[in-house]
């Protein structure tokens, strides 16, 4: 019997324990023996994938769904045998609403992040004026930008569509997603559909149209704002998802609670834990924000480490509030709402949980959640629990109309786990790609390059794991099992 190879992995969130169930699905199939083991600091596994139940509601902390566009997620619970526990979003009230004036207006059938695709409801919307509703329709005879290269969300927006459309519509609907400044966050990196349509059919308006009639765009006909029929959970909440991975892998060695303070390199990779632990393997994988993997790698790769450093992430946080329904006079028809940065409010979305999912509130009770921080709101996230709930709140009370203490309340943090993909993202990826390979066994998944989402961090994990097979099983790259490139 071979002796086994060994693999690290660094970080216990979504994309770590994606990287260690692809792992072992690999060794599976290709029949080798491989001795995984996964390294998290804190006293539980899932990183920003945070669900609590509490008096009958079930609590996100973090993300609240995934979207099966991108098809990573969803493939994943089909061979994790979990697909009967995913659950789509509420059909009868697919829509979402924008603060304009002091109240909520919905979003209109169609439109779709920056722009329309269904002419009657766009014409129709109290949310754009007519000024702005012209100005959108001249999109339609904008020349393309000539010549290459990234450029930010917001010059997009506001050469294609003009500035109101950026500053109503465009920076909070975007904004809500990435927590980031729509100035500085890269159009290539973040939106690349809608530089494709430019290209392709010199407009956006066009692309959306054509992909309509094309039926590439699937989303159900009621929904406005985001595609929220694409939008997907599970029953007992997203961290079924990371609880469901740990339990199938009793071959991995799971330590939590062991913090990594030291990388080394000396033919085999070295790592030491704050608890004075040691581990050496033949590869280890990354599987950590930006920020704490430039740390890990300042002696080893010191340029490598500058340019993750380089990285920028935001700081964002989550209040629950628990409400009895008949203390909210807001009929609650959608499944939340995204407030401008330019009107000085204090939120940067709230999402109705309990309407959204099912299974989220006991009969007569309400749950939602409001989204605070990030680049625009950094002095929200500054204040201390009590002042951030109390802010909060009162934020509701304005949108909704709700007098009323919530019945509970539930303040959750993730500092500097949202990385802000700035114009040149992509270049400055790729060069972090390259310098990569004169490391070999080293590997790296996360949130940091190529997409934030739940389903793109698993992608990630999933072109680790199989690039570390081909590394430390280089015969297999001529066999039957699907190893990819570092990527
Ligand atoms: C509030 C919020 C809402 C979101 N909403 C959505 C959503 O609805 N849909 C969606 O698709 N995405 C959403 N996202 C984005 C998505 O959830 C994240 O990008 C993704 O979960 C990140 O996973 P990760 O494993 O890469 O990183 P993390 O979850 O940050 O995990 C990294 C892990 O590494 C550990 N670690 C750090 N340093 C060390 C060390 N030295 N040694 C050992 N361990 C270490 C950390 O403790 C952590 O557990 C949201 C994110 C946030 C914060």
């Amino acid at each position: 019997m071979a002796t086994p190879r060994k693999v690290l992995i660094i970080g216990g969130g979504i994309s770590g324990l994606a990287t260690a169930y692809h792992l072992s699905e690999l060794a599976r199939q290709g029949s080798f023996p491989l001795e995984i083991t996964l390294l998290e600091s804190k006293p539980r596994f899932g990183g920003v994938i945070e669900t609590r139940s509490r008096e009958g509601f079930l609590l996100e902390g973090g993300p609240d769904s995934f979207i099966s566009e991108k098809p990573a997620a969803l493939e994943l619970s089909r061979r994790l045998g979990m697909v009967q526990e995913v659950i789509g979003t509420n059909e009868k009230f697919r829509r979402s609403f924008i603060y304009k004036k002091g109240r909520l207006v919905q979003v209109p059938e169609g439109f779709y992040l920056i722009a329309p695709s269904q002419i009657n409801a766009f014409i129709r919307t109290p949310l754009l004026s007519w000024a702005t509703k012209f100005r959108m329709g001249c999109e339609l005879f904008i020349p393309k930008r000539l010549g290459g290269g990234d450029e930010s969300v917001a010059s997009f927006v506001r050469r294609r569509f003009g500035e109101n459309t950026l500053r109503e519509v465009a920076q909070p609907m975007i904004g809500g997603i990435y927590t980031a400044d729509p100035e500085y966050l890269s159009l290539e990196a973040t939106m690349p559909q809608f530089l494709e349509m430019e290209r392709t059919y010199g407009s956006v308006i066009r692309g959306l149209f054509a992909r309509k009639k094309h039926g590439k765009k699937n989303s159900s006909r009621a929904a406005s704002g985001p595609r929220y029929s694409l939008f997907l959970s599970y029953r007992q909440g997203m961290e079924q998802l990371t609880r469901t991975i740990v339990s199938q892998l009793p071959e991995v060695r799971f330590k939590v609670s062991s913090a990594v303070m030291e990388l080394k390199h000396s033919g085999r990779w070295e790592v030491m834990t704050q608890q004075g632990e040691k581990f050496s393997a033949d590869a280890v994988c990354l599987a950590l924000p930006a920020q704490p993997a430039a740390r890990l790698l300042g002696e080893v790769a010191p340029s490598l480490a500058r340019d993750l450093a380089a990285i920028p992430y935001e700081s964002v946080a989550t209040v629950n509030c628990a409400y009895r329904r008949t203390d909210i006079p807001h009929s609650l028809e959608g499944f939340g709402f995204v407030v401008p940065a330019f009107t000085q409010r204090k939120i940067v979305a709230c999402s109705f949980s309990s309407v959204k999912f099912a299974g989220r509130a006991p009969e007569g009770m309400v749950l939602l959640r409001a989204f605070v921080g990030g680049a625009l709101h950094r002095e929200v996230y500054a204040l201390e629990d009590d002042a951030m709930v109390r802010t909060v709140t009162e934020e509701l009370r304005h949108y909704l109309g709700v007098e009323t203490r919530p019945v509970f309340t539930s303040v959750s943090r993730y500092p500097q786990t949202m990385p802000q993909y700035q114009v040149g993202h992509l270049h400055h990826v790729a060069s972090i790609r390259s310098q990569l390979a004169a490391f070999p066994g080293l590997y790296l998944a996360g949130n940091a390059y190529n997409g934030i989402g739940v389903p793109d961090c698993i992608k990630s994990a999933e072109f680790a794991a199989s690039a570390i097979v081909k590394h430390i099983q280089p015969e297999l790259a001529h066999r039957n099992v699907s190893v990819a490139e570092k990527s």
